[in-house]
């Protein structure tokens, strides 16, 4: 295949969060060959994203034969190396890295998870997980079918409330019963001692990790809770590239790794960490991982898929994967099988 148009957009999304989700939001990516296939790829970033994109990695990529998407992500995080191993940049080389998968998928006629395996049996739905801010939508997803819930736990405060969050999660165990899943996720505000003693307060009700207890790279920090935290330790949303996934691993800084497809690297990176974690005995639990591209991994990869429930303010895609009675299934349609508005793309 030989990449005649390169180009991005960052579409609207009313109900998203007034913060940098928004501000640096979602961006699509389309990547259209010379024999007319187009690639669709949703990457992050917003207008400084869009710009990487339409920019410094159109100039790259514009002319160029490729029938694997893994070469030409190395050369695009060659190109963008110095100013852009972490965030933004690699947030925008994530939608150019997805829409070639697409475009590759497209190309052999195959979803993209049966290029990862092709004995992929796609009739397997995948369980989810959802994230919830409160107890009452803890029950209210368990009783649509999910598999475990997540506790958003934000509002008990810095540093955090721990006998108020662990009256949380008993009262939660109490209503969900022995047998599913709680995680928490304290979106990177605590410190060792606060996490340590949320930690050991929790424990007896059984939960499966706590997640971003500290900033991405206080990397002392992580090490010392994987260490003494009874309950297991997850991290990834925030860290980017397979040399990013390397260090947490190597340096045995979480138990859980949960890269998110649309920031990380893309598909390219994602493969090369379930690789990582397979071979380090770690678990994967891709960040969103419901949504219609790290799906494809879940299935194809993961030896204990659990999918995340999505972002419910990003719906400029046709055909993404529904959660029925908590599970949600792979489409059987080449690529990433999804369709876009066309009304989107500038002029
Ligand atoms: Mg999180």
């Amino acid at each position: 295949m030989r990449i005649e148009r390169v180009e991005a957009v960052q579409p609207p999304t009313p109900g998203s969060p007034a913060d940098w989700r928004t501000q640096l939001g979602q961006i699509l990516v389309r990547v259209t060959t010379e024999e007319g296939l187009e690639g669709v790829g949703v990457g992050g970033g917003g207008l400084a994203g869009v710009h990487v994109v339409a920019s410094v990695l159109r100039d790259m990529l514009v002319g160029r034969d490729f029938d694997r998407p893994e070469d030409l992500h190395r050369e695009m995080c060659r190109q963008t190396s110095f100013y852009g191993r972490k965030g933004v940049v690699v947030m925008a080389i994530s939608g150019v890295d997805l829409a070639l998968w697409d475009l590759a998928g497209k190309q052999q006629g195959l979803p993209v998870a049966r290029l990862l395996d092709p004995q992929v049996d796609l009739q397997v739905p995948v369980p989810t997980y959802a994230t919830v801010w409160d107890e009452a939508e803890a029950i209210r997803q368990i009783e649509r079918g999910v598999a475990a819930v997540k506790l958003h736990v934000e509002r008990f405060g810095v540093p955090p409330d721990a006998e108020g969050i662990a009256g949380l999660v008993k009262r939660t165990r109490e209503a969900l019963g022995a047998e599913k899943e709680i995680m928490l996720d304290a979106f990177g505000n605590w410190d060792v001692e606060s996490t340590l003693a949320v930690a050991c307060l929790v424990e007896p009700f059984g939960v499966e990790w706590i997640e971003e207890p500290v900033q991405p790279d206080e990397v002392g920090a992580y090490r010392e809770l994987m260490e003494r935290s009874p309950i297991p330790i997850a991290g990834g949303e925030h860290e980017y590239l397979e040399e990013g996934f390397r260090g947490i691993v190597d340096g045995g800084l979480h138990a859980v790794l949960q890269p998110d497809i649309n920031w990380c690297g893309g598909m390219t990176t994602l493969v090369e960490i379930y690789r990582m974690a397979s071979a380090a005995g770690l678990r994967v639990c891709p960040h969103r991982g419901s949504e219609p591209y790290a799906i494809h991994a879940i299935a194809a990869m993961d030896p204990r898929p659990l999918a995340e429930s999505p972002r419910d303010w990003f719906k400029c895609l046709g055909n993404m994967g529904e959660i029925i009675d908590g599970v949600v299934n792979v489409p059987d349609r080449p690529g990433f099988g999804l369709t876009v508005d066309e009304t989107l793309w500038p002029g």
